[in-house]
């Protein structure tokens, strides 16, 4: 089994780190890791931030560990040479169209929520986000009205395949939880919408033991804060979903808590945690890595078929977080490093 590892820019070559330390220590027979340069390293050492070799890499590999790219020194660079063009272009390129986000609370870190302590205690749930459709891949461009006025556009377009391909991933997902989905949308407004909303009422006769309810965004939004705990699993396109998981993020604790998969329709995934390359912290050893150590798990669960592996990280991460372990993130001053000791200390 073959890892690619894309450690990238900022924090994330310190992250990767610690989680391969994670997976080495759980002596997995068979599993060896192959780094490339992504992101911002990349564009610097070879002009374009997802070189030949490295999707190369991506593609042969069995899994994908991406710890994050985002470099201020790329700023000024034409948006396709940018180092966030790296994920996107991975993401087009490998077909990763669901994106698996668990908002879990470590109930140690309950202070660290946004939230009071008794609602964020509540919070268990994965919003599952389409990744390769929606207004982010649509025709957009600049022009001119007829009046001479600069107008943006960007065109928002969902085809039934893409949404019934992510809504059946929704409902297996509910189907091995709490049976409970909820598909997000903005139906009394957008036509896109409306047509997602009709194909995953469709897809439900396949799975009749699911609870399907819709709601619109804005609420959406809302509820996150006012009853988290309402949510097993939410379904939802591409832009709702890049927002709503932010924002459960912070419900969570801390947004180095979180780690995510992004699958193909064969379970092969990049796992990566859900923070950037943190350039105001990078280099010094603040970054928390337990993102991307629950990042390691979801792979070892999702693309390797390694459950009992997996589970063995996230009881290792609780047992860090009940001992005490805290970055600065969390309210501590333990380092990425001690961070990750202390993980594997949990683990033996
Ligand atoms: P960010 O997630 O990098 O940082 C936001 C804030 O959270 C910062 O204050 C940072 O210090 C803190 N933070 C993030 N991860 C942390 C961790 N593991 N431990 C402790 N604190 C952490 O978001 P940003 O500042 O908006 O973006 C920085 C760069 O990352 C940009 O270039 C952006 O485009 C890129 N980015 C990349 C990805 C990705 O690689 N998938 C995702 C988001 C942003």
């Amino acid at each position: 089994m073959l890892i690619a590892l894309l450690p990238g820019d900022g924090i994330g070559p310190e992250v990767i780190t610690e989680a391969q330390r994670v997976l080495d220590a759980l002596r997995i027979d068979g599993l060896t890791f192959e780094e490339a340069l992504v992101g911002g390293a990349a564009c610097k050492a070879t002009g374009h931030p997802l070189p030949a070799d490295t999707l190369a890499l991506a593609k042969r590999a069995d899994a994908i560990l991406f710890g994050a790219v985002g470099d201020p020194d790329c700023d000024a660079l034409e948006r396709h040479l940018r180092p966030e063009q790296a994920i996107l272009g991975l993401r087009k390129e490998l077909s990763l169209f669901a994106n698996l986000r668990p908002a879990t609370l470590f109930p140690e870190l309950a202070d660290a929520s946004a939230l009071r302590p008794e609602v964020a205690t509540q919070i268990d749930m994965i919003i599952i986000r389409e990744l390769n459709g929606d207004v982010y891949f649509g025709d957009k461009g600049m022009r001119k009205t007829p009046d001479g006025k600069r107008e943006g556009y960007d065109i928002m377009s969902y085809n039934e395949d893409e949404v019934r391909r992510i809504a059946r991933v929704g409902f297996e997902t509910a189907m091995a939880r709490g049976k409970k989905l909820c598909s997000v949308d903005k139906a009394n407004v957008l036509e896109t919408s409306q047509l997602w909303r009709d194909v995953v009422i469709e897809t439900h006769t396949e799975y009749p033991e699911v609870s399907l309810s819709h709601m619109y965004v804005d609420n959406c939004a809302m509820q996150l804060v006012r009853n988290p705990g309402q949510f097993d699993v939410i379904v939802t396109g591409n832009l709702f979903g890049d927002i709503l998981s932010d924002q459960a993020s912070m419900c969570a604790g801390s947004i180095g808590m979180l780690p995510s998969a992004s699958l193909d329709a064969a379970q092969k995934g990049l796992y990566e945690p859900i923070h950037g390359s943190a350039p105001d912290i990078a280099g010094q050893g603040k970054a928390n890595p337990l993102a991307t150590i629950l990042s390691a798990a979801m792979m070892l669960r999702y693309s390797l078929g390694l459950p009992k592996h997996a589970d063995r990280i996230e009881a290792a991460v609780a047992k860090a977080l009940a001992a005490g372990a805290r970055s600065p993130d969390l309210g501590g001053s333990h380092s990425t490093r001690e961070m990750g000791d202390a993980v594997l200390a949990a683990l033996t």
